[in-house]
């Protein structure tokens, strides 16, 4: 079959993406961020690239840029927010803003390990905010977390985290597939895929109900206590 015949059929979907080779894929190629899953990529940098292209979910009509995560790609500890807010979505990178400085002092400070050795990530990798006006943050919806998950899982796959801290309800429920709310559910351990998870509040929200002084930060603490008995038994250093 000629490839002009080839690249007829594919777009009539009437050949499956099988046996092609190379070069026939790369002339009829579909744009990467389209598929379901993104297990045919091998490392961070690749999947970064593709998702920077992304226009799977209406995040990307708002967006300023693409948020795809930072940090130690071999990092024993990953933290997992929900969303890009202002900042984020301005400079490209994840907890930069208020609640990225407190997130900063709470693994500084309270963990005493860098920033630099963890890795910190977002369900969604776009700012979603109320009515699409690019103003106030809002939380992700549930079908923008599902066209973005699969980023989220594969960066998990590779980096392969010892202890997954999850921040606020969105990442808590999309990893554990709970319906209970954070503060009902934080305060013990639970497993992702034989990762044990740690949940605990957003910063935003520590700081949007009293900030450092408040009894949430004191339960952030405790919770971070568990986060350093597991390290401990875990045998990690950072
Ligand atoms: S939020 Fe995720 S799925 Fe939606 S456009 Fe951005 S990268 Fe793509």
């Amino acid at each position: 079959m000629d490839l002009f015949e080839y690249a007829k059929q594919v777009k009539e979907k009437r050949i499956l993406d099988n046996n092609l080779d190379k070069e026939k894929k790369s002339i009829i190629q579909e744009p990467l961020w389209k598929n379901p899953s993104y297990e045919f990529v091998n490392s961070l940098e690749e999947l970064k690239q593709i998702a920077l292209e992304c226009k799977k979910c209406k995040l990307c009509l708002t967006r300023k840029n693409v948020v795809f995560g930072e940090g130690n790609p071999e990092a024993n500890l990953m933290f997992i927010g929900e969303g890009p807010g202002k900042t984020e979505d301005e400079t490209g990178r994840p907890f930069v803003g208020r609640a990225g400085e407190l997130l900063t002092r709470i693994i500084e400070n309270g963990l005493k390990i860098s920033r630099k050795t963890v890795y910190i990530a977002n369900v969604v990798k776009c700012r979603p905010t109320v009515e699409m006006k690019g103003e106030k943050d809002r939380p992700p919806d549930q079908d923008e977390v599902e066209a973005c998950s699969p980023y989220l899982i594969r960066q998990i796959e590779l980096i392969q985290p010892k202890i997954i801290i999850t921040l606020g309800n969105p990442a808590t429920k999309f990893l554990l597939k709970t319906r209970e709310g954070i503060t009902k559910i934080r305060g013990n351990i639970y497993q992702y895929n034989d990762i044990p998870v740690i949940p605990t509040y957003h910063p935003s929200f520590v700081l949007r109900n009293g900030g450092e002084n408040s009894p949430l930060k004191k339960e952030v603490w405790g919770d971070m206590k568990l986060v350093i008995k597991l390290m401990q038994d875990l045998g990690i250093k950072n």
